[in-house]
C-alpha cells in the first residue's frame, strides 16, 4: 500500500506551479459519489469538483452523450454552425426562462461575458456616458481568476500583486440593502452577486435580501446578474439558488455542472433586450459552444428538466443539514447552506479547516476547507443516504 501516491505527489510538486495546495490524494478513477486513488483506496467525494460534478462522476447518460459525440464531430468553431448547437441553446434558454444564451467554456469567461454585455447594454440601451459604466459587487465575492475579476476581489491572496486593476467596480457588503441603495448611481449598469457566497464559506444572505436587490435594480434601471456558477443547476434543491428567494435575475451566469464534469461548459442566459446588444465580431470563443460541449450540455439540461436532481438535493440536503446541526456544540460552531451544500464552521480551538479536511481524507471522505476553520461539504447529488450518513459520522469522529 501507499506505493504510487508519494511518487505521483512528488512528480506533481516538481513539475507544476504551486498555485494549489491539494490534499495528498492521487485519484485514478471514479463512479457516482466515490473515487479510487492510485493505491486502491476509496473515498467519498464531498467536494464534487466544486459542484462541477453535481450528477456524479461518469453519469451514464452524460458519458454516453460524450462518447456518441466523440465519434461524430468535436469542433467546428463558431465560424460555422453545427447540428448540436441549437438543441443545447434552446434547452438551456428554456430551462432559464430566457430568450437567448451565449455559450462559453469556463465560469470566469461567463462572468467576463456578463460584465461586457452589461457595460454595452449600459451604453447602448440605458444611455450611460461612454467609459463611465459602474458595476456593483459584494465583498468576499468569488467570481473567478481573470485580471478583471480579481480586480474586484477583496481576498488579498486572489488580488495582491496582480495589478494594475480594471476600474469600474464598486464593492459593498454582502446582504446590506442600504449599502446597495447608496452605491447605485445613474451610471450603474449592473449588480453582480452570488445567490449564496460559496468560497466565502457558503454564506446565505438574510431572507428578503434578493427581493430588495431586485426592487432596487428595477427602480434604477440596473441589471441584476446572478452568478449561479457554483450555486445553480440543482445544488441547493432548486435549479437556481435564487429561486429560493422568489427572484428572477436579468442574467444567469452558469458553468461548472453545465459540463457534466466532463468538459468545461459555461453560459450566459438573458433576454433579447440584454444579450441582443452583442453583434458579430464583438465577443466570442474558439471552443465556446463546441459540439462536444453542446452534446453533454444538452444532456445536462435534460437531466435537470426532470426535476429529479433538484428533488433529491432538497430531500437529502435536509437530512445533511439536520445531522450537521446536531453537531453544533460538539466541535461545530455553525452550519450554513441549502440543499446538498453546507459550510461548517469547526471550533478553531479544536483544529483548522485544513486539519479537518486532512483528517476526513484519512477516514475516506474528501472535502475542502475555505477560510480559517470553515469546511464545505457538497457531495454529488447522486449520493445515497447511507453515504451521506457515513460522511457525517466521519466528521463527528474527527471532532471527538
Ligand atoms: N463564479 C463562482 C461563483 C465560482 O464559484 C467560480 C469557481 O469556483 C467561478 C465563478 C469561476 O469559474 P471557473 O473556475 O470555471 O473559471
Amino acid at each position: 500500500l501507499d506505493l504510487r501516491t508519494p511518487a505521483a505527489l512528488a512528480a506533481a510538486e516538481r513539475w507544476t506551479a504551486h498555485n494549489y495546495h491539494p490534499l495528498p490524494v492521487v485519484i485514478a478513477d471514479a463512479e457516482g459519489a466515490w473515487v479510487t486513488d492510485v493505491d486502491g483506496r476509496r473515498y467519498l467525494d464531498f467536494l464534487a469538483g466544486y459542484s462541477a460534478l453535481n450528477f456524479g462522476h461518469r453519469h451514464p447518460g452524460l458519458i454516453a452523450a460524450a462518447h456518441a459525440q466523440l465519434d461524430r464531430l468535436t469542433l467546428t468553431s463558431r465560424a460555422f454552425v453545427h447540428d448540436q448547437f441549437a438543441d443545447f441553446c434552446q434547452g438551456l434558454a428554456e430551462l432559464c426562462g430566457k430568450d437567448l444564451v451565449l455559450p462559453m467554456n469556463t465560469g470566469a469567461e461567463a462572468v467576463e461575458t456578463g460584465i461586457k454585455v452589461a457595460r454595452k447594454w449600459g451604453y447602448q440601451v440605458k444611455g450611460v456616458p461612454d467609459g463611465q459604466a459602474e458595476i456593483i459587487v459584494a465583498a468576499d465575492n468569488f467570481h473567478g481568476r481573470t485580471t478583471t475579476i480579481i480586480s474586484f476581489s477583496t481576498d488579498p491572496d486572489a488580488r495582491d500583486d496582480f495589478g494594475p486593476y480594471t476600474p469600474g467596480f464598486k464593492i459593498i457588503p454582502y446582504g446590506d440593502l442600504a449599502a446597495l441603495a447608496d452605491a447605485i448611481t445613474p451610471n450603474t449598469v449592473a449588480v453582480l452577486l452570488e445567490p449564496i457566497q460559496g468560497e466565502a464559506g457558503v454564506l446565505v444572505p438574510v431572507e428578503g435580501y434578493f427581493a430588495g436587490v431586485r426592487e432596487l435594480c428595477d427602480d434604477a434601471n440596473v441589471l441584476f446578474i446572478a452568478d449561479e456558477i457554483q450555486s445553480g443547476l440543482g445544488r441547493t434543491g432548486k435549479t437556481f439558488a435564487i429561486e429560493h428567494e422568489g427572484v428572477v435575475p436579468d442574467m444567469y451566469l452558469l458553468g461548472k455542472a453545465l459540463g457534466g464534469g466532463i468538459v468545461p461548459v459555461s453560459a450566459v442566459a438573458a433576454n433579447r433586450d440584454v444579450l441582443g446588444v452583442l453583434k458579430p465580431g464583438e465577443h466570442g470563443s474558439t471552443f465556446g459552444g463546441n459540439p462536444l460541449a453542446c452534446a453533454v450540455g444538452a444532456e445536462v439540461v435534460r437531466l435537470l428538466a426532470t426535476g429529479e436532481f433538484q428533488e433529491r438535493s432538497a430531500r437529502l440536503g435536509a437530512r445533511l443539514h439536520d445531522s450537521l446541526t446536531a453537531l453544533i456544540g460538539q466541535g461545530v460552531l455553525a452550519v450554513r447552506g441549502r440543499g446538498l451544500w453546507a459550510g461548517v464552521d469547526i471550533d478553531p480551538a479544536l483544529m483548522t479547516g485544513r486539519e479537518a479536511v486532512e483528517r476526513l481524507a484519512a477516514r475516506g471522505v474528501l472535502a475542502k476547507d475555505t477560510h480559517g476553520s470553515t469546511i464545505r461539504l457538497a457531495p454529488p447529488l447522486v449520493v445515497t443516504e447511507e453515504d451521506l450518513d457515513h460522511a457525517v459520522a466521519q466528521l463527528a469522529a474527527i471532532l471527538r
